[in-house]
């Protein structure tokens, strides 16, 4: 399968550095072997729009978004509806990143059906689950990512095989704590099997991996069997880490 490397930016970014970030990549990537995505924050759809309307060179980038709204439309003050994103060539969208689940109190069945809103805009939802610290200690990991998938599964029923799928153990985000590749491979393994359990066409749901993903540690990962990319979010911000991530998706499976 193509492997997906997508970029979290996060609240992050101003014109002037999302210009520069974006000139580095376009000037570093050339034909990327992986589907490269960056998910922005909101404000700066138009630009990330124009400038790849604007140049050839941007086009193998494609838009993404951090969160999309459960409704469709109507009084949700600070929301933002699918259609919306789609207007602006956003072609994929995080839903049910664990920053969202904690700051934002998102259940499982909101997270279900911001993939559904997505899904029904033509908009690709990568759907992110995992544990926390105490879950993973406690050995409740498996059925934590397992309860969070059942619900986007049973809401998004014969879609199921249109989206992504993001493991992010909690306890890796952010933290410079990343799941060994063996540790994040018997995840994916279990999550592959909840899929293909759904759907006898989930063999083409990619499952990639997010929690401190670097130019170092990104070939180990993306050589496990079922690690199909990566869902990066401080490396996404510099771009010699971001093409280095790139570059390493070419990586054979082990
Ligand atoms: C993320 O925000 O989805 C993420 C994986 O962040 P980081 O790579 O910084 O851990």
């Amino acid at each position: 399968m193509r492997k997906l490397i997508a970029g979290n930016w996060k609240m992050n970014g101003s014109l002037a550095a999302n210009e520069a970030l974006l000139d580095a990549l376009a000037a570093g990537m050339g034909q990327p072997a992986c589907d490269v995505v960056v998910c922005v924050p909101a404000p700066y759809f138009s630009q990330i729009s124009a400038v790849r309307r604007a140049n050839t060179a941007y086009a193998a980038i494609h838009l993404g978004a951090q969160d999309v709204s459960e409704h469709e439309q109507g009084a949700f003050t600070g929301e933002v509806s699918a259609a919306m994103l789609r207007e602006f060539g956003v072609r994929y969208c995080l839903v049910g990143h664990s920053e969202r689940r904690q700051y934002h109190a998102e259940s499982d069945e909101a997270v279900a059906r911001k993939a559904q809103r997505a899904l029904a805009a033509g908009i690709t939802p990568i759907v992110c689950v995992g544990e926390s610290l105490a879950e993973r200690e406690a050995g409740h990991t498996n059925e934590v990512v397992r309860r969070q998938l059942a619900a986007v599964i049973h809401t998004n029923g014969h879609c199921i095989s249109e989206i992504v799928v993001a493991y992010e153990p909690v306890w890796a985000i952010g933290t410079g704590k990343t799941a060994s590749p063996e540790q994040a491979q018997a995840v994916h393994a279990v999550l592959r099997a909840q899929l293909q359990a759904a759907s006898a066409q989930a063999n083409r749901v990619p499952i990639v991996y997010g929690g401190s993903m670097n130019a170092g540690n990104a070939a180990a990962l993306l050589g496990q069997a079922d690690i199909d990319g990566g869902l990066v979010g401080g490396a996404s911000l510099k771009a010699a880490d971001f093409l280095s991530i790139i570059a390493n998706s070419r990586t054979e499976c082990a």
